[in-house]
């Protein structure tokens, strides 16, 4: 048995093949009949003659309809007009199934094609974002194994907030009330006092209101937690990381992005050197390309687009003012009222994909920062635990995963690019 991907090639020229896969598109007059067949690696023109088999396999083959699935034996012939520049001449088949009515036709709407989601996979186009995306989360993992890091695994299921009470999802706890984890940076901050390097991917759950083009309430999240080092040092680390990425997809998946139209050179221009901003200074440049954005505001997914659209390299957004960042970011001592934090923004109008920055590694401090914030000390005293015994400076950093998918595939919205995505209006399929 052969992918159609392989035998999409000269060498092939003549000879027998077999090829399984689904119906892609299918024509026929009365003696010829050709059906362009899809497997998971690519497409291929197929055709049936009539001289070549019996009346009723003849029939049989004209009367397929999409999306039925098949085996079919023949040769491998170069033809300029065939869909990929090669043609199989059908010697044999067998059918496994033969399709009533597939659903999905052309010119369907949005929501049709989300309620279809389970079907619409199959498409192309789906098929070419579900292999770069998995190029993506691959080359994630393997940039950190690479370099000395382990992987870890702390819990979902979780009783406390990391980002703010007003997006936690509750569960139903043996009488008690958990939460599904809104990030797992807490748990990996607990595993460097004994790995020193972590990360990990796992979905983080938030229950978003707000209703964008980049969020999700059940989303990937790759997170990396890194001791004795500072915010300087963590940029340095994700740089490289998304490089990385960049460089894998780039190398691997060629054939897709060019169906997707994905622009190459756009994304080449990511592995220079990254800008770095701090916030006041991305404020002022929001100004000066006329937006309507003033020192203070807390930026989302529509100002950051309006901004990034301006910028064609991911920019590093660091010193946020304290008030607009959650308790256990790290102030800054040269800078009293800033942060040792950063954002990192994606180009092309995307945005922020990566936050992070040092965490507080003084009990006080962190003690002080959570009665601010109006939170119980009781519920983080594993948290404050890790400033008690051995502290030491660390930083770390959480990417969303489809939200860095988004953008190397330069789709419009973050649903385009997860097989089965969760919203506040979407639980099904
Ligand atoms: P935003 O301001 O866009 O809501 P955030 O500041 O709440 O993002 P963080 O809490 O810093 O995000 O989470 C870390 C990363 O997780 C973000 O940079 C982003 O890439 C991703 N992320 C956060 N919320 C979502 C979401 N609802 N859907 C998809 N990805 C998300
Ligand atoms: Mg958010």
């Amino acid at each position: 048995m052969e992918t159609i991907n392989q035998i999409l090639n000269d060498n092939y020229i003549g000879k027998e093949v077999k090829i399984h896969g689904w119906v892609y598109r299918v024509r026929s007059s009365s003696k010829l009949c050709f059906i362009v067949m899809r497997d998971y690696s690519n497409v291929i023109q197929t055709v049936g003659r009539l001289e070549d088999l019996n009346e009723e396999d003849f029939k049989s083959l004209s009367n397929l309809t999409i999306e039925s699935s098949l085996e079919i034996a023949g040769t491998v012939n170069r033809d300029e007009r065939a869909i990929t520049g090669y043609e199989l001449r059908i010697k044999s088949f067998k059918i496994f199934q033969r399709n009533e009515n597939f659903p999905i036709t052309r010119d369907q709407g949005e929501e049709f094609l989300l309620d279809n989601r389970h079907l619409w996979i199959r498409s192309r186009e789906f098929n070419a974002i579900l292999k770069i995306r998995s190029t993506i989360f691959k080359a994630f993992s393997e940039y950190f194994f690479k370099n000395g890091y382990y992987e870890v695994h702390p819990p979902m299921m979780v009783s406390t907030a990391t980002e703010g009470g007003s997006t936690l999802f509750k569960v139903p706890f043996f009488g008690e009330t958990a939460f599904l984890t809104q990030s797992s940076q807490f748990y990996l901050e607990t595993f460097i006092f004994s790995l020193e390097k972590v990360f990990t991917v796992s979905p983080s759950f938030r229950a978003e209101k707000s209703r964008t083009w980049r969020h999700l309430t059940e989303y990937w999240h790759a997170e990396g937690e890194v001791a004795w080092i500072g915010n300087n040092e963590m940029m340095d680390i994700e740089e490289a990381m998304i490089k990385y990425i960049i460089k894998e997809v780039l190398e691997n998946n060629r054939q897709e992005l060019a169906l997707l139209n994905r622009d190459i050179s756009a994304l080449e221009k990511s592995l220079e050197p990254f800008h770095r901003l701090t916030y006041s200074e991305l404020i002022k440049k929001a100004q000066e390309f006329g937006l309507d954005i003033k020192y203070g505001d807390d930026l989302g997914a529509d100002e950051e687009r309006a901004i990034m659209i301006h910028f064609d390299k991911p920019v590093f957004v660091t010193h946020f003012p304290e008030e607009l960042k959650t308790f256990y970011h790290r102030p800054d001592p040269q800078n009293p009222g800033y942060i040792l934090c950063h954002d990192l923004l994606a180009p092309e109008g995307y945005g922020e994909i990566i936050g992070g920055g040092e965490r507080i590694w003084s009990l006080e401090e962190l003690r002080t920062r959570i009665q601010k914030a109006g939170l119980k000390e009781e519920d983080y005293y594993w948290y404050l635990d890790l400033r008690k015994y051995g502290s030491i400076p660390h930083a770390g950093f959480g990417l969303g995963l489809d939200r860095l998918c988004l953008w190397i595939m330069k789709q419009a919205n973050i649903k385009d690019i997860i097989a089965f995505p969760r919203t506040i209006r979407r639980l099904r399929p």
